[in-house]
């Protein structure tokens, strides 16, 4: 890992709250999140092999992925694309794609993404159920739950980045926010 990097806090994999895991990749997660027999993940790792294998703890398989979430195409987002071979994948720009306020139907879920195109111009995020905020590479959060800037170095925009943690932090709707590098900020 490089020394940014280090300085990212991701979860274990595990089961983070009822329905939901994360997946360790080293300096990031991605999540799996399960309504009924449907499978949603919420961005796909930043290494093929650990991916799988760290899912496979869990009892997953890619291919029973029926969803994808993807907040944006940085290479530790994207890793297991090309394996969830089942999956129908949400994104800014590109496969099925999205645009913000848009509201998406998912397994009876409603989804809500929002764009945040601080970090880098494709980024979104996916609110789902109208209370948890599944944030990408939008902010950090320390141990105490202080909020912050995503590594300056990796945004294309930080200023806009400090407006888009504005904007979604004014949702009082928004009561979860899961982070892809900073594990979990509750309000
Ligand atoms: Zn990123």
């Amino acid at each position: 890992m490089n020394e940014e990097q280090k300085k990212m806090r991701p979860l274990p994999t595990g089961l983070v709250q009822d329905n939901i895991w994360a997946i360790n990749n080293l300096f990031v997660n991605f999540f799996i999140l399960k309504k009924g027999e449907h499978l949603v993940a919420i961005d796909t790792g930043a290494n093929p092999e650990l991916s799988v294998t760290e899912m496979g703890s869990l009892g997953f398989t890619p291919d029973q992925i029926n969803t994808v979430l993807l907040t944006h195409s940085h290479g530790d987002h994207t890793a297991l694309l090309s394996q969830f071979t089942n999956a129908t994948v949400y994104a800014f720009n590109s496969h099925t794609q999205v645009a913000h306020g848009d509201k998406l139907s998912i397994a009876g879920m409603g989804v809500e993404v929002i764009h945040t195109p601080g970090h880098k111009s494709d980024h979104v995020g996916f609110l789902v159920d109208g209370g948890i905020y599944f944030a990408g590479d939008m902010m950090s959060v320390t141990d105490e739950g202080k909020v912050g800037l995503f590594n300056e170095v990796y945004n294309e925009d930080s200023a806009q980045q400090a407006k888009d943690i504005e904007a979604v932090l004014a949702r009082t709707d928004i009561k979860t926010v899961i982070t892809a590098h900073y594990g979990i900020l509750h309000r």
